[in-house]
């Protein structure tokens, strides 16, 4: 098991092209952290630079305490496994998991325990015969994984190992990622362009955007408190609702309304803008509330035009537009409200997120 350290690393391809700016990153031994952001942001290119695929332009990437920029890949002690599995297609089961270890000419007793072994870990034994094209993805990606079982590494890499399976299959395979780390308690870094994946597998998670990290941290913290508007909506889904407006304060009051609908207020925390004047307020889904509209025309509550709503099962999403402004409620089921119809928005001021209107960071 190992340490991995990333000091201001960068990435510039022979074209000219910054894939990674400077990625500081710390993933302590028998960690799972994943990198997740958007197609293009720099989350494979940092991670083959770890493998070695890649070579880094500027910074240091350690292992444990050794630099190993300049160490080729077979020397770093890594194993990668990759969303095409890259499977020997004449190889049976068991000679494609051997292989590595065949070149390294292991005695052959090692090789058959070590696959053995590996595939009692991935419950692949009675697959041993059979070549790649009589398996399932599911059973492929296993065997993919199996390979770099075998090999002991002291850092596991996965490069959207789960991209190519159906939403089941991918849900089940992400059971068995998470189970087989808890027993491996090898280090493991993965990348993913899916929030969900990120969320329910790392220990950590770094968002990555145009090739820098916003943001580091436990995956719950990062949802909770998000740096900026890029993160606050890139988790979530449906993502966080964004609503640019103004704040007042008067008598000890704060009060924010959006531009959509000045004469709307929401009474925020005393201390929660600072010193803003204007700001884009965020909110989730899940905390925004639906109540009729009090006759009567203008009471200062925020409210918009029910445009669809999507039943769920247990819950619902309800479409909502307030002006230029599309927004969207989870409400339970039962809730009610039709298409068309008026609704008032009830916001509930300990779940609202405040942004700098030109940084967009976190106020
Ligand atoms: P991600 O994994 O987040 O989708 P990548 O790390 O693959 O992103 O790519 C980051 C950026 O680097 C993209 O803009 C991509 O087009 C560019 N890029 C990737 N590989 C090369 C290459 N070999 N030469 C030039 N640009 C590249």
């Amino acid at each position: 098991m190992a340490r991995v350290t990333l000091n201001g690393v960068k990435k510039m391809y022979d074209d000219g092209t910054v894939a990674v700016h400077d990625v500081s990153l710390d993933v302590a031994d028998g960690e799972f952290v994943v990198l997740v952001g958007p197609s293009g942001c720099g989350k494979s290119t940092t991670l083959r630079m770890i493998a070695g695929l890649e070579s880094i332009s500027a910074g240091e990437l350690r292992i444990d305490d050794r630099v190993v920029n300049d160490v080729p890949p077979a020397k770093r002690d890594i194993a990668m496994v990759f969303q095409s599995y890259a499977l020997y297609p004449h190889m049976s089961v068991r000679d494609n998991m051997g292989f590595a270890l065949r070149l390294q000419k292991r005695p052959k007793k090692e090789i058959r325990e070590k696959v053995q072994r590996a595939a009692e870990v991935l419950g692949l034994e009675s697959l041993f015969d059979r070549t790649p094209r009589q398996l399932s993805g599911g059973q492929r990606q296993r065997v993919a994984i199996g390979r770099a079982l075998v090999r002991e590494p002291r850092v596991f890499l996965f490069d959207e190992p789960l991209s190519n399976l159906d939403a089941k299959l991918r849900a089940e395979m992400r059971r068995e990622l998470a189970a087989l780390h808890r027993r491996l308690g090898t280090t493991m870094i993965y990348v993913t362009h899916d929030q969900l994946e990120a969320m329910t597998l790392g220990d950590r998670i770094v968002v990555m955007n145009q090739g820098n990290v916003c943001q580091i941290g436990i995956p719950s913290d990062v949802y909770d408190s998000p740096v900026d508007t890029f993160v606050a909506t890139f988790l979530g889904s449906p993502p966080m609702n964004l609503l640019p407006g103004s704040i007042s304060r008067k008598g000890g009051e704060t009060r924010f309304s959006p531009d959509a609908q000045p004469a709307a207020n929401v009474t925020l925390d005393p201390g929660a803008a600072g010193g803003a004047s204007r700001v884009i307020l965020g909110v989730r889904p899940e905390h925004i509330g639906i109540g009729a509209v009090v006759p009567g025309g203008d009471t200062g509550v925020m409210s918009a035009t029910v445009e669809l709503v999507e039943p769920l099962g247990h819950d619902q999403l309800v479409h909502l537009r307030m002006g230029d402004v599309a927004l969207i409620a989870r409400t339970e089921r039962d809730n009610g409200p039709k298409a068309d119809s008026s609704v008032s928005l009830l916001v509930d001021p300990h779940h609202v997120h405040l942004f700098d209107e030109t940084t967009r960071k976190a106020l």
